[in-house]
């Protein structure tokens, strides 16, 4: 977060230097189902983002000092690969990936119904392949997509997108310039079915007013993504089916002969 104002990223139509206007998300793209060895995948672009995220699970807790008996546990683990961005990224776990980790295994610890699955673990990993702003919240977007995919009880899906201000306007979905030289960053998830709020963020300043109308962007934003999101399950589950039936009548037969 620059915070340098005078950086002119919205021209006086108010179109931003990617052609969007103030209140329009990135091209969204979401698959389900892309990794077979994975309990649970997906794949979601917000723009030049890249995403994967794989899911296995529940399954036994190791080390076992950290089973819980009465519930599961939800180990995520956010990682950018080296080559996802401008400058070499060092390999490994660092303060950012550890905190974008935390934040997301928190916010799904709300929403899956942890108390199935005493002793185990869920864990979920997110691989950013291309970065370009907004990584955790394509991550977020993706791993939940990846958890209904692996069948595991949730409350509801989580849609999830940053709002920001930018040359001191609200700004929806914030690229890279946006995020480098914008004053403020606000990354939000929600759970749609109850308006909940299970992550937020805040880097930068916004005022009272502007923060109002950042969440509202916000919120309804994530509504949209939601669809996507239901619309990538349905997809997945739909071309399941029809390989289902290709494969039915072949079964039969064998069970004939
Ligand atoms: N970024 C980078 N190198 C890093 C970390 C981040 O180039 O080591 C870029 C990347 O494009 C990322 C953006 O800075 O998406 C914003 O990072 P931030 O920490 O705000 O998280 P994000 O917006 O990706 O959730």
């Amino acid at each position: 977060m620059g915070g340098n104002s005078n950086i002119k990223l919205i021209d006086d139509n108010g179109i931003r230097i990617d052609g969007r206007r103030v209140d329009e998300l990135r091209p969204i793209k979401i698959e389900a189902g892309v990794l077979k060895r994975a309990d649970g995948s997906a794949y979601v672009e917000f723009g030049k983002n890249k995403v994967l995220a794989a899911v296995y699970g529940p399954r036994e807790c190791h080390p076992r000092h950290m089973q819980d008996p009465s519930k599961a546990i939800v180990q995520c683990k956010y990682n950018m690969i080296s080559f996802s961005v401008s400058d070499r990224k060092r390999p490994g776990p660092d303060r950012r990936s550890v905190e974008i980790s935390k934040i997301i295994s928190e916010a799904f610890e709300y929403v899956v119904f942890t108390e199935n699955y005493p002793r185990t673990s869920i864990d979920v990993y997110i691989e950013v392949l291309q970065a370009n702003a907004g990584t955790r919240c394509a991550g977020l977007t993706a791993a939940s997509v990846a958890l209904a995919d692996a069948g595991i009880p949730m409350r509801d899906l989580v849609p999830s997108v940053a709002v920001g201000k930018v040359n001191d306007q609200i700004v929806l979905d914030l690229q890279k310039e946006e995020d480098n030289f914008g004053q403020a960053d606000l990354p939000l998830a929600i759970i749609p079915r109850t308006g909940e709020v299970i992550l937020m963020q805040m880097d930068g300043h916004m005022t009272k007013p502007e923060f109002d109308k950042a969440l509202e962007m916000g919120v309804g934003a994530c509504k949209k993504i939601y669809a996507l999101q239901k619309d990538a399950l349905a997809r997945r589950y739909a071309i399941e089916k029809v390989i289902d039936e290709a494969e039915e009548p072949a079964a039969e037969q064998t069970a004939e002969g």
